[in-house]
């Protein structure tokens, strides 16, 4: 089976047909940047990564657009309430989004635009609007017509004649469903001049601004989470198929389609609510990483359906971190050479059933219970047929960005050898001691080693040492 995804706007899943054969297109809203981030941030970050990481493996050459909002209301209020300005504080938090991918091992985009480095290509979108007659000034702004767009609504599922009133003020709108490009100038606001007046960008805008100039007219995937569906990439939709179809002002559904999967991740809740910092239900990415490791933290947010919604607790996390240790312990058992990208001789089957789970609209769940189900298997086997389990559950992983070994190897693994080298010296004199029956000596060697976090039994066997 070939990758199938789902489409948000056709409401079923379709197999990934890219407008250019072996290339893959994709834009994912990235985050505007008016605080930290938290937990559910990062959740979207880590499932369009496997998306990423799957296309990749499966042979396309993938172009990833992540944008980042720079320019926004939120923005603008929280650096008043500050004291700074709007390009310090979404510098700081730009920052410290990227940080927070970088630990979770999401991959950098191909390009990462933000949105005040491209006013130019919005006056010129802009300008297409209003002569194509789907978008007007009015008062100092300038607003998209949703009349204009006969098949609006069509993404989010709704009616045109019952669509829902843009949330945005109505200052000189014809229509409380029209949105705007295009926001008039407020004292104390960053501003850009254009033939309409000064003013700044609207936030829909930006997206298909960007998308275009980095992905063409039209592209393979348009990615965000499920509260991005309305209004944010109804509008987007909209902006961009008036811009670049033809005229269908007069009523016929659009000719041009933005993209051709609309993918949409599940929100991740606590109890029972989506994480927002509105809510105040937050956990920052820091705070999770406080209990438990980078690795842990991204298996628990790929382990869900990226459709599905997930709610985060302690509990589930200690759960998803127990759940990877029992992957990477298996992983380490055995020092297996691992070539990602070729099968070698690994138990028939189990590969395939996984891509089958991934090119399933990515059904990360299933590939995972493969994934256990392997280890299982393996920790059965012996030599080389242990081997075989650790190198196609070592790949499987990799796929996912969750190889332990070579993805996220132990932070201690480079200090091991002269640990061990250390400790040896020690126990050995410990063993001298007390084979002259010097007890005191061996108990404070002993003693002396626990202090420094190296925990020493005497066993049948002889001296055994662990760290903890
Ligand atoms: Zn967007």
């Amino acid at each position: 089976m070939a990758l199938q995804l789902y489409d948000t706007r056709r409401r079923a899943v379709f197999p990934f047909t890219p407008r250019v054969s072996g290339q893959a297109g994709l834009y994912v809203c990235g985050p505007t940047v008016q605080g930290p981030p938290h937990v559910g941030h990062v959740r979207g970050a880590v499932a369009f990564d496997v998306l990423r990481r799957w296309l990749t493996l499966s042979g396309y050459e993938v172009t990833l657009v992540r944008n980042v909002t720079d320019v926004d209301d939120k923005i603008i209020e929280n650096a008043a309430a500050e004291g700074v300005t709007p390009w310090a504080l979404a510098e700081r938090y730009t920052r410290e989004f990227n940080r927070a991918y970088d630990v979770l091992g999401v991959l950098a985009p191909t390009v990462e635009p933000r949105a005040t480095g491209h006013i130019p290509e919005m006056i010129a979108m802009i300008a297409r609007l209003v002569d194509a007659g789907a978008a007007y000034p009015s008062a100092g702004s300038v607003w998209f017509s949703v009349g204009a767009f006969a098949d609006y609504g069509a993404l989010s599922g709704q009616r045109p004649d019952s669509v829902q009133a843009s949330p945005e003020g109505d200052d000189g709108k014809r229509d409380p469903r029209d949105f705007a490009l295009w926001k008039a100038y407020k004292p104390g606001e960053p501003s850009w001049d254009t033939p309409w007046g000064p003013g700044r960008p609207g936030w829909h805008l930006e997206c298909s601004a960007m998308a275009a100039k980095y992905l063409g007219e039209g592209f393979d995937v348009h990615g965000g989470g499920l509260d991005l569906v309305f209004p944010h990439h109804e509008n987007e939709r909209a902006q961009t198929a008036l811009t670049y179809g033809s005229g269908n002002a007069g009523g016929s559904a659009g000719t041009h389609e933005m993209a051709q999967h609309w993918l949409h991740g599940g929100m991740l809740t606590t109890r029972g609510e989506k994480m927002s910092k509105s809510v105040g239900n937050f956990f920052r990415v820091q705070d999770a990483l406080d209990t438990v490791r980078p690795a842990e933290l991204r298996f628990y947010l790929a382990s869900g359906h990226y459709r599905s919604t997930q709610e985060y607790s302690g509990e589930a996390l200690q759960e998803a971190a127990a759940g990877y240790q029992r992957l990477e312990t298996f992983c380490r058992s055995v020092d297996v050479d691992v070539q990602l990208d070729e099968p070698s001789d690994e138990p028939p089957g189990v590969w395939d059933e996984f891509a089958e789970a991934m090119d399933d609209d990515l059904a990360v769940p299933r590939a995972l219970a493969v994934i256990f189900s392997a280890v299982s298997t393996g920790n059965k086997a012996e030599g080389s047929e242990r081997g075989a389990y650790v190198r196609v559950v070592r790949r499987m992983l990799a796929a996912l960005g969750l190889d332990p070994v070579s993805q996220w190897p132990d932070p201690g693994s480079d200090l091991r050898p002269a640990l061990d080298t250390a400790v040896a010296v020690a126990l050995a004199r410990r063993a001298q001691a007390r084979q002259d029956k010097d007890y005191a000596t061996s108990d404070l060697i002993r003693d002396q080693l626990a202090e420094g976090g190296i925990q020493v039994e005497d066993t049948a066997g002889g001296q055994r040492w662990r760290l903890g």
